[in-house]
């Protein structure tokens, strides 16, 4: 067997399990070998009965003590069951799984493995696996890989299928030479592969990752150092002029603030970038709320003061019409037209935007990126604004390029990258830090608090909306689901409106309504027409209503610390006092110690590096936070050295074993 064989020649797949197979994503044998697991279980020696508690994590030995039952409940089949060892017994429980009843038979032992629950005085696992002594003693203490799984397809198959493909991954090339994997330390790429499909034990595991993150992270930088080869030299065919420059000032005295000296800085890299002789290449970097727009905002001003177009790319509609609105109220009296461009206009619409871009009757156009990158063709397009960068990938920047415009770029990023890595993963760019948020911003009071506390959050909420102020209420799931027991949007904005009763105007904005829907809820929120906007995650990024100071997370235990501190920065972005709720409801050790960290500092520097700490050595596949460039394993924070290793070695040897990298 080869790597592009079809996966229809392994033994076992047959036209249903390809179909299956080719939903992953999954086609061919090296699409296979590539597909990585999202965790690994350890299964761990059986404990006493008496000795679990709530949230516990383990398996039990236990003798069947009731007959199985199995009746309709209110939503699904429950199918439950009593077991006992020496020290207590346990309830087990399955949902919608009402064939388990032939499975188990009174009087006979099993393995139960699942996590602990109470209910009453009772202890239950939910949905527990079960094997045989026999085969759990086989599983005992070894790591079992857990893959991305969807509809038609079992974990088992995919394990199944690896296992066949094993020669494959044996014969693989290496493309690094043996002494530079002995001098460093390193697996062959054939040896980690193995080892992250079937670990041996968590030390192998790791540098199997480590191994796979350096191939991740030097192929990505032979990439950045071309890109850097071929922009550094482009010419600047957009210089801007002289009265642009000066009449930036007056715009900067006209706002009704004074910008921070990060800010000022920044401006004064883009004024000197986009005078030189040379395409601007620039990232901004600023923690959230640092007041990147305005800085954007002047680059644009000066873009088009000099008669060039300019586009502002945003990952999501609502941020593309808030700047929208933003920038055309703040440009106003320089009489540019600034036009919006996003997938929910009409083709009409759209078309007449296309139209004014073609033949420059649109100075700038704010929209989201697919529409301004791949689809637009300019007159004369002079700068390029990405705003959150970290929601694109470097393949965007390449795409203009291609296409044979050379515009300036600046990029906008709040990831809190070290210096020192943002260096290496921007090789190909310049960089401004805007390291202070506006002077009289003040600090947003956190606090983390169970769900006892709820209904004080919501007399507080009460009092903020009385003095004027607005809320956001996140929870993370739109509707109700059977799965999980999270706060949903829909369920929530009910009980919000009963709570808070008839004075406060709430409403409710998610992913999965239409985009139209979502821009006009936020636009009537920014107008101050609704009180509290109970969202999902949907407003994580960029928006901007700084009359807005509370901030309460529902379930905040289910997010990562990266995206927490996103969401509490949509708050404390004026110059009232600013709150931050956080609601545990799953009090366990971890996320008491992760939320903690939160708590105590609303720094997003400080945030990455605990969270890296925290999540340790164990964590496999903890929340990525380098979101700016799509790698499957690799983490820059969690792998620094293995980035500085891959910086090292492109550097060294990149030219010559480019070739020979597949990945
Ligand atoms: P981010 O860096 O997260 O994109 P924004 O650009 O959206 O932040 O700015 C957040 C808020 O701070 C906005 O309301 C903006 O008008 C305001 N702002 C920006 N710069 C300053 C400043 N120097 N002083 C006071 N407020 C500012
Ligand atoms: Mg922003």
């Amino acid at each position: 067997m080869k790597l592009s064989d079809d996966i229809i020649s392994i033994k076992g797949i047959g036209d249903k399990t390809r179909t299956a197979f080719s939903k992953l994503g999954i086609h061919t044998v090296k699409d296979l070998v590539f597909y990585y697991p999202r965790t690994y279980k350890t299964y761990s020696e059986p404990v006493p009965v008496s000795s679990v508690s709530e949230g516990d994590r383990v398996a039990v030995f236990c003798k069947v003590v009731t007959y199985v039952e199995s009746h309709k409940g209110k939503r699904y089949n429950i199918t439950s069951l009593s077991a006992s060892d020496d020290s207590g017994t346990i309830r087990m429980v399955w949902f919608n799984m009402p064939f388990l009843r032939s499975t188990f038979h009174k009087g006979e032992s099993y393995i139960f493995y699942g996590t602990v629950k109470y209910s009453g005085n009772m202890r239950v696992m939910e949905m527990p696996e079960y094997f045989t002594q026999f085969k759990y003693q086989e599983m005992l203490s070894t790591m079992q890989p857990v893959y991305p799984l969807k509809a038609g397809i079992t974990n088992n198959a995919i394990t199944r299928a690896v296992a066949s493909v094993k020669d494959v991954i044996v014969g693989l090339d290496e493309y690094l030479p043996e002494d530079v994997m002995r001098a460093k330390g390193l697996m062959t790429r054939s040896q980690a592969l193995m080892q992250i499909h079937f670990p041996e034990n968590e030390e192998n595991l790791r540098r199997a990752l480590s191994r796979i993150a350096f191939d991740e992270f030097l192929l990505f930088l032979i990439k950045v150092k071309k890109l850097r080869e071929t922009t550094v030299t482009i010419p600047n065919e957009h210089i801007i002029n002289k009265e642009a420059v000066l009449k930036k000032n007056a715009f900067i005295s006209g706002l009704p603030f004074s910008l921070t000296e990060g800010q000022l800085s920044a401006i004064e890299d883009i004024v000197h970038d986009m005078s030189s002789e040379y395409m601007m290449n620039r990232l901004v970097q600023g923690d959230v709320g640092s007041g990147k727009t305005v800085v954007a905002t002047v680059a644009l001003l000066m873009n088009s003061l000099s008669g060039y177009q300019g586009a502002l790319m945003v990952p999501t509609e609502v941020l593309a019409l808030q700047h929208y609105e933003e920038l055309s109220r703040v440009l106003k009296p320089y009489k540019l037209n600034v036009e919006l461009l996003t997938g929910s206009m009409t083709a009409k619409e759209k078309r007449t935007v296309y139209e004014r871009l073609k033949d420059g009757s649109c100075d700038i156009v704010i929209g989201t990126h697919a529409l301004i990158q791949e689809k637009a063709e300019y007159k004369d397009l002079g700068l390029v604004v990405t705003d959150e960068q970290h929601r694109f990938g470097v393949k965007q920047r390449e795409n203009l390029s291609e296409k044979g415009i050379c515009p300036n770029t600046l990029v906008m990023s709040a990831t809190p990258i070290p210096r020192t890595l943002a260096i290496i993963l921007y090789a190909d760019m310049d960089i401004s830090v805007i390291k202070e948020l506006p002077a009289e911003r003040k600090r947003i009071k956190n606090c983390v608090v169970g769900t006892d506390y709820r209904h004080s959050a919501y007399s507080f909420i009460r009092q903020q909306v009385a003095e004027g102020h607005q809320a956001y209420v996140i929870c993370p799931m739109v509707e109700e689901s059977d799965k999980t027991d999270a706060e949903d949007v829909i369920n929530y904005t009910e009980e919000l409106r009963d709570n808070l009763g008839p004075d406060i105007r709430i409403s409710y904005l998610h992913g999965k309504m239409k985009e139209l829907e979502k821009a006009d809820i936020f636009r009537s929120y920014v107008n101050r027409e609704i009180d509290v906007l109970v969202s999902t995650t949907v407003i994580e990024v960029g928006i901007n209503n700084p009359n807005s100071t509370v901030m309460m997370i529902e379930n905040a235990e289910r997010f990562g610390l990266a995206q927490l501190h996103q969401l509490r920065g949509r708050v404390g972005r004026g110059e009232a006092q600013s709150y931050c709720i956080f609601i545990n409801v799953k009090k366990t050790e971890d996320s008491v110690k992760r939320l903690k960290v939160l708590e105590e500092s609303n720094d997003g520097f400080y945030i990455a590096s605990e969270d890296l700490r925290l999540r340790g050595p164990g964590d496999f596949f903890g929340i990525r936070q380098s979101g700016d460039m799509d790698f499957q394993i690799a983490d820059i924070y969690k792998h620094a050295d293995m980035l500085k290793l891959a910086q090292d070695i492109s550097l060294e040897i990149g030219d010559e074993i480019e070739g020979r990298i597949v990945l």
